[in-house]
């Protein structure tokens, strides 16, 4: 169920082209093509949810799978939180007011050395 028109759906089913660092039968996650850090990851979902402000309970488990993915990715890229002055960021921009440009929910997964370009 792809939404017409929608960058996230069109890289989800392949139409446009992505650097891939995990896909399954719910989410994809691919690398930023603007990185603001050494590690810039977004972590989607398939289905296609505009944003995080319509989301309702019953997607609920998706999100929480969704940011369990995250963690587990920034250990695939080594970048988790091990100790000391290591770990990430995780970051949902919501509507124009939280700098959402892309109207496909996505996470994004930021970590490497500061300074960073922008706000993921
Ligand atoms: P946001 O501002 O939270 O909506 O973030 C959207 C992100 O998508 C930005 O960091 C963009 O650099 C990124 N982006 C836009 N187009 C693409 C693309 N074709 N492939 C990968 N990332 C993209
Ligand atoms: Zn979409």
């Amino acid at each position: 169920m792809s939404h017409e028109n929608c960058l996230f759906c069109k890289i989800a089913s392949g139409e446009i082209p992505s650097t891939k660092v995990h896909e399954d039968e719910e989410f994809l996650a691919f690398y930023d093509i603007r990185p603001a850090a050494q590690t810039h990851v977004l972590v989607i979902p398939r289905r296609h949810i505009a944003t995080l402000s319509d989301c309702v309970e019953s997607d609920a488990p998706l999100l929480g799978r969704m940011m369990v993915l995250a963690a587990r990715l920034a250990e695939k890229l080594g970048c988790s939180y091990t100790g000391g002055e290591t770990g990430f960021r995780t970051v949902i921009n919501t509507g124009p007011g939280g700098g959402q440009e892309v109207y496909h929910l996505h996470a994004h997964l930021l970590a490497g050395p500061r300074p960073w370009l922008r706000m993921g």
